[in-house]
């Protein structure tokens, strides 16, 4: 059947059900975006020219809100705790529904057993007949408990499972064995998954795939409206908990830290509210109860924790939106910059993750979170968003200043808007299908294959020297489409993500098959004395002291994010450019 796009929302809204703030908080969503979701799906179906989408069945279980998994966000949804997993469940669930999918919504176990028809009750018979849909989104919590209730098929049916994952999995965590015998093993990993099916909240590494979640768009008049009546000193704090406004010894203890740094960073978080106080007045909307939370000064005009329209309201009239370092990555900042503020956030040196941080100890990743939103700081930037010392009382007090005389439009980078978040969802589920095995290529029966030696240029490096092999019919369809293939070698000690990243590019791990052998690395500018077939998580690499090259023996292990100064550098880097909704171009 193929699918018809939907803009009448009222059955979705009906699916999603009632009883828990969360899903009161969900629907809210869903009915203010909807005009805006509506708007999109019209300019993506003339985008795609009614080009045949077949309608898949989706299975979305949102784990997290079970009750069996202890469900601790929904009495938390009015009370100031977090907030963004809620905000990206509902566009999820919009953008499947609006993409005219046939879904299927599960807040408990029992309804999950009951999609899925196996019996109810613990450790039960495992699913016998086929998987009655061709897709299941959920995330870790809903795949311990598909695990307890689905037993052996788990394992038989995974291709067909995406986990939703705010902060990623990076491959080394998620290959079991690798994990366990190599230190990567953690409370979520292991689940020897292609790592593209975790689906994150911000582009981290695309070793996973790259999800988001959608914020308000605003058309020229509301822009130009905005601009006009913006306050230039008033300023909104980002950290609707009280906790986020104390020093958060808990959050931010650094195993590592002395504790004169600790009281070093109090001073500075003092320091700054009282600089930023003489420039302007300070707003925030933090949750209390019956009075003022004493973490929050005086001088703040605390609006209590605010419906999201509310917010988006004070946010349109605010100049500046200020982070104190907590919440990481949440989609505030993003809300913020689309209402025109610029966002003022501290810079982390050293980055956090999870090797020194609380917060992050135990997430499958090893990523650097170089300030609260990354992001907004890499992919953003000035003058929308300044990333500063808040321990330099200088620096910080010169920011403010630059911001009160900064004139900014409103913006939203297109892959937050419903059209950018419907386009990605659409390419993945068209062309992601990881039940089919990606055999390597080319075989190893190459020399057969390729009697008369290299013709033609196949694969590009940026020298334009051709390396090839069998350029021919026989290379196997391959989504993105390998003719985008570029590659690059690293530096030592970087991964393949930063090295595309400076060179403009997008790693694409799609890509390493293609170029995981002995014929690929011969034709980069790479002496090869000896070649290994290896199982780490940085190959293929080579060593240029010791002239060796090193292949991937399994291709889960394949890594965008892996690094090594031990096996300098990583190599070849396979690179795109990015598009514009957020993954590599020619999605489509
Ligand atoms: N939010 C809200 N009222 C407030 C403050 C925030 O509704 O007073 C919403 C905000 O619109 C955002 C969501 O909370 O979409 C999550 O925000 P945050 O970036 O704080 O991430 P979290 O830590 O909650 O995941």
């Amino acid at each position: 059947r193929q699918a018809a796009f939907r803009t009448d929302i009222s059955s979705l809204l009906e699916q999603v059900g009632t009883g828990k703030e969360s899903l009161s908080f969900m629907k809210r969503r869903i009915r203010r975006l909807a005009s805006q979701w509506g708007t999109a799906a019209h300019r993506l179906d003339r985008k795609l020219r009614r080009r045949w989408r077949e309608q898949k069945k989706i299975l979305v279980h949102v784990g997290f809100l079970t009750e069996e998994s202890g469900d601790v966000f929904s009495p938390k949804v009015l009370k100031g705790g977090p907030l963004g997993e809620m905000v990206q469940w509902a566009d999820i669930l919009t953008a499947l529904y609006v993409l005219g999918h046939n879904l299927k919504i599960s807040f408990s176990v029992k309804e999950l057993q009951g999609f899925l028809g196996v019996p109810p009750g613990r450790g039960s018979c495992p699913l016998t007949g086929p998987l009655p849909f061709d897709l299941i989104y959920t995330d870790y919590h809903g795949l311990q408990q598909m695990k307890q209730h689905m037993g052996l098929s788990l394992k038989k049916h995974k291709c067909h499972i995406r986990v939703i994952d705010t902060f990623g999995t990076e491959p080394a965590y998620n290959h079991e064995e690798y994990a366990t015998l190599h230190g990567y093993r953690t409370n979520w990993g292991y689940w020897n998954l292609n790592s593209r099916q975790y689906m994150t909240m911000f582009p981290h590494t695309p070793d996973n795939s790259f999800m988001g979640f959608v914020s308000e768009e605003l058309n020229a008049t509301e822009k130009r409206s905005i601009q006009r009546n913006k306050v230039d000193n008033m300023a909104v704090v980002y950290g609707k908990e009280a906790s986020m406004w104390k020093l958060q010894v808990n959050i931010f203890a650094m195993k590592i830290s002395a504790p004169w740094k600790t009281q070093l960073q109090l001073q500075g978080k003092e320091g700054f509210l009282q600089i930023l106080h003489r420039y302007m007045e300070i707003h925030g909307t933090v949750y209390y109860e019956t009075q003022r939370p004493p973490e929050v000064p005086a001088f703040v005009k605390n609006h209590g924790l605010l419906p999201q329209q509310e917010l988006q309201q004070l946010l349109r009239k605010a100049k500046l939106f200020i982070g104190f370092g907590f919440p990481y990555e949440g989609p505030a900042p993003l809300e913020a910059i689309a209402n025109g503020c610029i966002f003022l956030q501290p810079k982390f040196r050293p980055p956090h993750s999870s090797l020194n941080h609380e917060f992050f100890r135990g997430k499958p990743t090893s990523r650097e979170v170089s300030s609260q939103h990354p992001y907004a700081e890499q992919y953003i930037g000035r003058p929308h968003v300044m990333t500063v010392d808040f321990n330099n009382s200088q620096e910080f007090d010169s920011a403010v200043r630059e911001i009160m005389r900064t004139e900014v439009e409103p913006y939203l980078p297109y892959e937050y808007t419903c059209e950018g978040m419907l386009e990605r969802l659409h390419a993945y589920i068209q062309h992601q299908d990881f039940c089919i095995p990606e055999a390597p290529f080319p075989p190893a029966n190459i020399s057969k294959m390729w009697p008369g030696g290299p013709s033609g240029p196949f694969i590009i490096l940026p020298n334009s020297t051709a390396l090839g092999w069998a350029p021919n019919a026989s290379a196997p369809p391959s989504w993105p489409p390998l003719s985008a293939l570029q590659l690059l070698v690293s530096e030592e000690g970087q991964s393949c993500v930063e090295a595309c990243q400076s060179g403009g590019l997008v790693c694409e791990p799609a890509f390493f098959r293609f170029i995981n052998n002995k014929e690929a690395l011969s034709r980069l500018e790479v002496q090869c004395e000896g070649v290994e077939a290896e199982t780490n998580h940085v190959f293929p690499a080579f060593s240029v002291v010791q002239r060796e090259c090193a292949l991937q023996k399994d291709p889960l292990l394949f890594s965008c994010a892996g690094f090594s100064t031990k096996y300098p550098p990583p190599l070849p880097l396979p690179g795109l450019p990015p598009g514009p909704s957020g993954i590599v171009q020619g999605l489509l």
